[in-house]
């Protein structure tokens, strides 16, 4: 078994990152600006978001963050958006979710600037995805794929399983792994909680993908010998050892599918480190004008 080491190529990449916003401070005199906005006082969404701010700082870009209370109301939010919108130095904007109930998510995804939306959540970002044009990719699959090819694991013609079809994770992986490209051209099956023979599907395949978000939901029985496996899963659990005062889990049984897989993610260590990386990446095409000039 070998590691698909998240701290490695993020270190790696967050190299490169640092390097080309240097290069764009000293040209348009201004660093990369990414804008996030948090609702609520979720302790997991304070815990990503910071982690995201952090990540700007130390790759050279700049971070906003505008916080605001659960009882915010929805025109409030979007309003907030159109205005960041308008900025012309902001090259990012994100909203943390999820949610309060009140809000409705798709209308603010959809509110975002397309050109903006460095999460890669927009329909005409994920509509982009789907025909294989310049596109934000969502943060986490895109990370997944950078690890992918970091670690030149082999996918062209290999059986890809993805558990759980959202919209952030599930679902767009499914279509990058088909996509005639490199990481790609797998034939995938996409599951979800009303697949049927679950376990036997998962045991058909060459690259597992988990993101369902149960603790240790892929067990060792339904992993084949030599799979690569992508562990997306975060679940985090109360804890009186660790200093934060919780600890992670992936939604896979790690301990004991790592020695059956050629190939794994770990949790924490894994794909949360990468998904920041795509994100910042995203953030840079932006600023670069890469994709939408
Ligand atoms: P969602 O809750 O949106 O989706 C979960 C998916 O899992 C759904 O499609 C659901 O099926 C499926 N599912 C649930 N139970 C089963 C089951 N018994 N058998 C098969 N499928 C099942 O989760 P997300 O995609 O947002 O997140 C998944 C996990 O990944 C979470 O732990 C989350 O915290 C983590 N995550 C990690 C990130 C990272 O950076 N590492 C980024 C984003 C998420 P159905 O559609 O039928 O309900």
């Amino acid at each position: 078994m070998q590691l698909l080491d998240g701290k490695f190529v993020s270190e790696k990449l967050k190299q490169e990152i640092t390097a080309e916003a240097a290069g764009i401070l000293a040209v348009k005199g201004r660093k990369p600006h990414l804008v996030a906005i948090l609702v609520g006082h979720d302790g997991g969404s304070e815990t990503y978001v910071a982690s995201k701010m952090k990540n700007c700082e130390k790759v050279g870009f700049k971070s906003t963050l505008y916080r605001y209370e659960e009882t915010v109301t929805e025109a409030e939010l979007l309003n907030k958006i159109d205005e960041i919108n308008k900025d012309e130095e902001t090259d990012g904007l994100i909203v943390q979710l999820p949610l309060p109930k009140h809000i409705d998510p798709e209308k603010v995804t959809e509110k975002i600037d397309y050109r903006k939306d460095v999460d890669g959540f927009h329909p005409v970002n994920l509509g982009r995805m789907m025909r294989n044009l310049p596109c934000y990719i969502p943060a986490t699959p895109y990370g997944i794929l950078m690890m992918l090819e970091e670690y030149k694991i082999e996918t062209s013609g290999k059986h890809c399983v993805v558990v759980g079809r959202s919209n952030i994770v599930g679902s767009p992986m499914s279509v990058l792994m088909s996509r005639n490209t490199y990481p790609g051209n797998c034939t995938v099956t996409l599951t979800h909680s009303k697949t049927r023979n679950l376990e036997e599907i998962v045991r058909s395949a060459d690259i597992v993908v988990a993101a369902i978000g149960k603790k240790n939901f892929i067990n060792a029985d339904m992993v084949k010998e030599g799979a690569v496996v992508i562990d997306v899963g975060m679940n985090r659990e109360i804890s009186s050892v660790t200093k934060s005062g919780y600890k992670l889990y992936g939604d896979v049984d790690f301990e004991n599918v790592a020695p059956k897989a050629s190939w794994i993610t770990p949790v924490p260590g894994g794909v949360g480190l990468m998904t920041i990386t795509g994100l910042l990446k995203n953030t840079l095409a932006s600023a670069k004008g890469e994709i939408y000039r």
